[in-house]
């Protein structure tokens, strides 16, 4: 069960930045389905998982062509409301002649799902195997849902992006955390540049009650940080070509492997595995793999060793 933010991406290419008061002809757009929601609830149901989501668009065509996309995907969309109030969330995102993204979010629809709908709900998460969460929606609701989640036993994995400051009992009812560097040093007051800076950040985060942390470390792959220890555990690696949805591939690409009953370490390489093929390819959704294509990634890299 994934809940979280389901939103329009409206992709500019332009060669340089237009100055204020300036116009500029770009050379090109693209309009695709986004929200870290969204993306991580895409990632898991195209390598095999039963995907469910909880999340909250406009009654506007970006809405209605999210909630196509989804059903298209095989999710269960019952659970995503259709604000009369709001329009569908969108990212506004202009990339570079050198690569570089400048995003504004404007969340509308997402803030409309809160605290009172997780408990209404409670019954919906109590059923799941697993709740994903991040932070592009309200946090109160978050905070609501894992409350929730950890009362019926139900494991959590939270992805604590964009990063903001979190209760101790929000973290306390984390079961994964899956924060990327800099997520990690926002959490933990420990800035993380290095494996052992990623490790002192783990620790600190584990004493603050999560049980297992897992930080991604870009091409470097993944730490885990639990009771059991610290272990690295490598990246795949592919010519980078566009790092958008990285970290969203691994979170799905996670879940949906702990959810099989796979243990921590496998589900970290898997989802290492996802995001490798994931930033090899453009685009946000249109970058995520289909199991068949992990597998044949990870068979290739085992002969080439
Ligand atoms: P985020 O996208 O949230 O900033 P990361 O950059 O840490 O997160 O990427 C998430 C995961 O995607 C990494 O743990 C790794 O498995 C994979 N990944 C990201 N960048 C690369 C890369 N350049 N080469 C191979 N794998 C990558």
């Amino acid at each position: 069960m994934v809940i979280g933010s389901l939103n329009m991406d409206m992709v500019v290419r332009t060669g340089r930045i237009p100055e204020a008061g300036e116009t500029l002809i770009g050379q090109e757009f693209a309009l695709s389905p986004g929200g870290k929601g969204a993306n991580q609830a895409v990632a898991a149901a195209r390598l095999g998982a039963k995907v469910a989501m909880i999340g909250s668009v406009g009654r506007d065509s970006f809405g209605a062509e999210l909630l196509e996309i989804m059903c298209q995907e095989g999710i269960d969309t019952r659970h995503i409301a259709k604000s009369a109030a709001r329009a569908t969330g969108v990212a506004s995102i202009i990339v570079d002649g050198d690569g570089e993204n400048r995003i504004i979010v404007v969340p509308g629809a997402n803030t409309e799902l809160q605290a009172k709908d997780m408990e209404r709900l409670e019954e919906v998460i109590r059923e799941a195997e697993m709740i994903v969460l991040q932070l592009e929606t309200d946090l109160g609701m978050c905070e609501a849902a894992a409350a929730i989640a950890h009362r019926h036993g139900v494991p959590v994995i939270l992805n604590p992006a964009p990063a903001q400051e979190l209760s101790s009992g929000m973290l306390a009812a984390v079961t994964y955390l899956t924060p990327n560097e800099t997520e990690a040093g926002i959490l933990s007051g420990i800035a993380v540049d290095s494996m052992d800076s990623a490790e002192a950040a783990g620790q600190a985060l584990l004493a603050k009650g999560v049980q297992h942390v897992i930080i991604t470390l870009g091409s470097k792959g993944a730490l885990i940080v639990d009771a059991a220890g610290s272990r690295h555990v490598p990246g795949f690696p592919v010519q980078a070509v566009d790092t958008v949805a990285a970290g969203d591939s691994f979170n799905g690409a996670m879940a949906s492997k702990l959810a099989a009953g796979s243990s921590l370490e496998e589900a970290v390489r898997f989802g290492n595995a996802v995001g490798a093929l994931a930033v090899g390819k453009r685009g946000a959704i249109p970058s995520l793999p289909r199991l068949a294509e992990v597998e044949r990634f990870l068979e290739e890299t085992e002969a080439a060793q």
